[in-house]
């Protein structure tokens, strides 16, 4: 559960979304982490980061960066946030923000490789940040899983529906009605939704189909 956001998720929230995948028959097969409780992971994964070179400071603000590019890289300031030294300098991720939470980008690569995870299958929304993992993953020396990039669905102006552009709750939807919809944008053969669906879905499924 990615909750490092404390300022904006909190565990009502992420409670809400369990339920509601459990609504559509989805039940994880191993108990869920947060990774609000995981910070002592990703603390090692910054120190070993540091000390092997592969991490800098920066002190810019929110509003510099919005016009210039970080020049921290070349300049040792007093740690503030800490960035990834990475081989092209291009994305050089913030691993630490200046307000003490961890990054997504860090949280991610760590828990993957915690887990054990061999194969990501996720939004293409994330697509312009499996470069910065992979990068991260050969600098922390973990072995890089198999990615794969789906569409996410989006609205008629192009975004992706979520909270942030005013999609409906799926939980507004009734259950069979919404997997309906899902299985007919994974490309999936409209069969009958029972509480067993997934049983039929997996071997169905196919990128292909997309
Ligand atoms: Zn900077």
């Amino acid at each position: 559960m990615e909750d490092l956001d404390e300022p904006r998720c909190n565990r009502a929230a992420g409670h809400a979304i369990l339920a509601s995948l459990a609504r559509f028959g989805l039940v994880p097969d191993e108990p869920v982490i947060w990774q609000s409780e995981r910070t002592q992971f990703y603390r090692a994964a910054l120190d070993r980061l540091i000390a092997d070179g592969r991490a800098y400071p920066c002190a810019c603000t929110r509003s510099q960066l919005a016009v210039a590019p970080c020049p921290c890289r070349h300049l040792n300031p007093q740690p503030h946030a800490w960035r990834f030294r990475s081989p092209d300098a291009v994305d050089d991720a913030i691993l630490l923000r200046a307000d003490g939470y961890f990054a997504y980008q860090l949280a991610v690569v760590v828990d993957d490789h915690l887990q054990n995870i061999t194969h990501v299958v996720r939004g293409d929304d994330l697509l312009d940040a499996t470069p910065g993992q992979i990068a991260l993953q050969q600098a922390l020396g973990y072995a890089t899983p198999v990615y794969h990039h789906i569409p996410v669905v989006r609205d008629a102006n192009g975004d992706k529906l979520s909270k942030q552009t005013r999609a409906a709750a799926i939980d507004e939807m009734p259950t069979e009605l919404a997997l309906a919809h899902a299985f007919f944008h994974l490309g999936l053969p409209p069969l009958e939704i029972t509480p067993r669906w997934p049983a039929w879905a997996v071997p169905a499924w196919s990128s292909r189909r997309i």
